[in-house]
C-alpha cells in the first residue's frame, strides 16, 4: 500500500490478531502462520472484551522523496498502545502511548495518539500496534500528510471550540439566572448541561489533554463518573420539571430510583474495575433515556406546558447520539456534521432547555397573575357582599332603634306617652315658650273613684276602663306639638303648648264630657266613670321651672276633688 495520499484512512489495510493470554511479543506476531484477518472497511472496533489486539500494516514509499507522515489513533480511551516501525527485520521506532501515560509522554501534543513516521524515498515499512484496554478496544487509523493534518485538526478545533464555548456560555448564563431566581430546576439544568460536556470531553481527549494531565487513574473514571452524573441529573431535572409526581406516582419513583441508581453507579465507579463501571453506566444510561422519553411522552399526554419543547430537545440529543453511532457503523458517511452531530444535539438540546425553563417561568407567572386577579376579584366581591349586609343590617337596626325609642316613650296599657317622654317635652317647650314668651298649659286629668272601680269589678276590668279613658284624652289633642300622656296610676296629663287658659279650659270641659259620656263595657258588667281636671296656664318666666306647672296643675287639681269631682279648675298667673 502506498503512503502517498495526504489523508489515507488505513481500516481496510489492516491485519488483526488477538492475544487473549497478553503473552505474544512483537518477535512472537511476526512469525508466519498466525491467524491474523483481514479488517473491514471501518475502524477497528471490536467493543468491550479482555484482550490484547495486535494490529499490522505495510505500507511502501513509490516516490523519490521522503514523505514524512503523521499516524493517528483516533479514540482516546484506550489505555496502552505499543507502536512499532519496522523495515524488514530492523526496529526503527517505538512508542508506548495510552491514556495510562502521563500525557507529556506523548510525541506529538494531541488528544487523538498521534506519532510521526517518515518514508525514505522508496522504503516499505511494516507498523505493529499493540492495543490493550479496559473499555471499547477500538482504533480509528489515519495516516496524514503534515499539512492535511493541521487543517483538520484546526477545523475540529475550532468545531470544539465553538460547542464548549457556546455550552460554558449556557451554563454560566443558567446559572446566573438560578442565582436570581433561587428555582431549584436551574441548578440540575446546569449540572445537567456541566456533566454533559464533561462526558464529552472526557470521552475526546480534551480533557486529558487540558484538564488534567498527569491524572492517569482519574481519567478512565471520569468518563464513568461523568456519564452517570449527566444520566442523574438528566433525570432529576426531568422529574422536577416536567413536575412527574403530580402526574404520576409511579413514575415519580421511577425517575427517582433512576436517580439514586446513576449517583450509586458515580461511588461505586471508584471502587469496581473501569471495565465493569464502563458496561454498567452504559445499562444505566440507556434505562435512563428510556425513563425520561416515557416520562416526557406521559407529560406530553398529560398537556403539560414545555413538554413539548422538552420531548424536541430529547430528540435532539439523541438523534445526534443516533446519528454518530449509525456513521460508525457505516450507514451514514463520516463527516464534520455527522462526527460531532451528538455535539450538535447536546447543544441545540441546551437551547431547547433553556428556552422551555424560561416558557415555565412565564407559564407560572401567568398563572400567578390569574391567581391574584381571582382573589382580587373574590375580595371585591366579599367585600361589597359585607357592605350590602352592613347596610341592611344598618337599616334594620335604625328600624329597630325607632321602635325601641318609640317604646321607650310609650306608655304598654293605653298606648299613650309615658311620663318620662312628657317630662323631656315639658322641659323642651317649657325652654321655648320662655324663648318665645308664649302661654303653655298643662293639665292634670285624674279619674275619680277609681279604688271602687278596681274593687267591684276587678283590676283587669280597671284597666280596660283606664284604655278608654285614654283614648278620650288623647281626643284632646289638637296640633302636632302637644302630647297626652299617662302620668301615674290613673293619672294622666295634657300638654298643650301655646294655648291660653279659655282654650285650654274648652278642651278640658271637652273631655270631662266625654268621658262621663262614655260607657265602660266590661265582661259582664258596664258603667260610667268620671274626671276630674286641674288645669294650669301660664307664660314661662325666668326663675320658674317646668315642675311649677305641674305643682300648680296639680293644685288645680286638688281643688277639682274637693269641690266635689267630676269638675275642671283653671289656674292662672
Ligand atoms: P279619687 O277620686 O280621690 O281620685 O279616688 P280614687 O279611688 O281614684 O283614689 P286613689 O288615687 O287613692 O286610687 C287610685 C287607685 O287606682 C289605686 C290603684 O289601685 C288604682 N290603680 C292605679 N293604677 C292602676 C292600673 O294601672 N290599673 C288598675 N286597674 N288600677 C290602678
Ligand atoms: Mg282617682
Ligand atoms: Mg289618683
Amino acid at each position: 500500500m502506498s503512503v502517498e495520499p495526504v489523508e489515507l484512512a488505513l481500516n481496510a489495510h489492516l491485519d488483526y490478531l488477538e492475544d487473549p493470554q497478553h503473552v505474544l511479543s512483537l518477535d512472537d506476531v511476526r512469525r508466519p502462520d498466525l491467524g491474523w484477518e483481514r479488517n473491514s472497511d471501518y475502524a477497528f472496533n471490536k467493543g468491550f472484551n479482555d484482550s490484547s489486539w495486535w494490529l499490522r500494516m505495510r505500507l511502501t514509499n513509490p516516490t523519490d522523496n521522503p514523505q514524512p507522515r503523521l499516524l493517528e489513533v483516533g479514540y482516546a480511551a484506550l489505555d496502552h498502545i505499543q507502536i512499532y516501525v519496522l523495515e524488514g527485520d530492523r526496529l526503527l521506532q517505538q512508542w508506548t502511548l495510552g491514556d495510562k501515560q502521563p500525557y507529556f509522554q506523548r510525541p506529538v501534543d494531541h488528544r487523538y495518539f498521534v506519532v510521526p513516521v517518515t518514508w525514505d524515498a522508496g522504503q516499505t515499512l511494516e507498523i505493529y500496534l499493540r492495543v490493550t484496554t479496559s473499555g471499547s478496544a477500538k482504533a480509528p487509523l489515519t495516516l496524514w500528510g503534515y499539512q492535511r493534518f493541521h487543517t483538520v485538526d484546526f477545523v475540529n478545533t475550532l468545531v470544539q471550540g465553538f460547542y464548549y464555548g457556546g455550552m460554558t456560555s449556557i451554563a454560566l448564563y443558567n446559572l446566573l439566572i438560578f442565582f436570581v431566581l433561587r428555582d431549584r430546576n436551574y441548578l440540575y439544568y446546569v449540572a445537567f448541561i456541566i456533566s454533559t460536556v464533561m462526558t464529552l470531553a472526557a470521552q475526546s481527549g480534551l480533557a486529558f489533554q487540558f484538564l488534567w494531565r498527569e491524572a492517569t487513574l482519574w481519567n478512565d473514571l471520569a468518563i464513568v463518573f461523568f456519564t452517570a452524573a449527566t444520566a442523574a441529573f438528566a433525570s432529576v431535572f426531568s422529574l422536577r420539571f416536567l413536575r412527574i409526581s403530580s402526574l404520576s406516582r409511579r413514575l415519580g419513583v421511577v425517575l427517582r430510583a433512576t436517580f439514586t441508581l446513576n449517583v450509586a453507579l458515580i461511588v461505586a465507579a471508584f471502587m469496581m474495575p473501569y471495565h465493569w463501571a464502563a458496561i454498567i453506566v452504559l445499562v444505566n444510561v440507556l434505562i435512563t433515556i428510556v425513563v425520561v422519553v416515557v416520562a416526557g411522552i406521559f407529560a406530553l399526554r398529560s398537556q403539560i406546558p414545555s413538554a413539548r419543547i422538552f420531548m424536541l430537545a430529547w430528540s435532539l440529543l439523541l438523534s445526534g447520539a443516533m446519528v454518530v453511532i449509525l456513521s460508525h457503523l457505516g450507514v451514514l458517511p463520516v463527516n464534520l456534521l455527522t462526527e460531532y452531530s451528538t455535539h450538535f444535539g447536546s447543544m441545540l438540546e441546551a437551547v431547547l432547555l433553556s428556552l422551555a425553563l424560561a416558557q415555565r417561568i412565564n407559564t407560572e407567572r401567568r398563572l400567578r397573575f390569574q391567581a391574584q386577579a381571582d382573589a382580587l376579584d373574590a375580595s371585591q366581591r366579599a367585600n361589597m357582599e359585607l357592605e350590602e349586609r352592613v347596610r341592611s343590617r344598618t337599616a334594620e337596626l335604625e328600624q329597630l332603634n325607632v321602635r325601641l325609642q318609640k317604646l321607650s316613650e310609650t306608655d304598654s296599657l293605653t298606648g299613650l306617652a309615658n311620663r318620662r317622654f312628657l317630662e323631656t317635652r315639658l322641659r323642651e317647650e317649657w325652654a321655648r315658650c320662655s324663648r318665645q314668651q308664649r302661654p303653655l298649659t298643662v293639665m292634670l286629668l285624674d279619674v275619680d273613684f277609681f279604688k271602687e272601680v278596681n274593687d267591684r269589678y276587678g283590676h283587669p276590668a280597671g284597666d280596660a276602663c283606664l284604655q278608654q279613658v285614654a283614648n278620650v284624652v288623647r281626643g284632646g289633642l289638637r296640633w302636632p306639638a302637644d302630647v297626652a300622656a299617662r302620668y301615674g296610676g290613673e293619672e294622666f296629663c295634657l300638654l298643650l303648648p301655646e294655648t291660653d287658659s279659655s282654650g285650654a279650659a274648652a278642651v278640658a270641659e271637652r273631655v270631662r264630657q266625654r268621658v262621663s259620656a262614655e260607657t265602660v263595657q266590661v265582661e259582664d258588667a258596664a258603667f260610667t266613670v268620671t274626671i276630674s281636671v286641674g288645669v294650669y296656664t301660664g307664660l314661662p318666666v325666668a326663675g320658674a321651672t317646668p315642675e311649677d306647672f305641674i305643682q300648680r296643675a296639680d293644685a288645680a287639681l286638688y281643688q277639682s276633688k274637693q269641690s266635689g269631682r267630676n269638675q275642671v279648675t283653671v289656674a292662672t298667673g
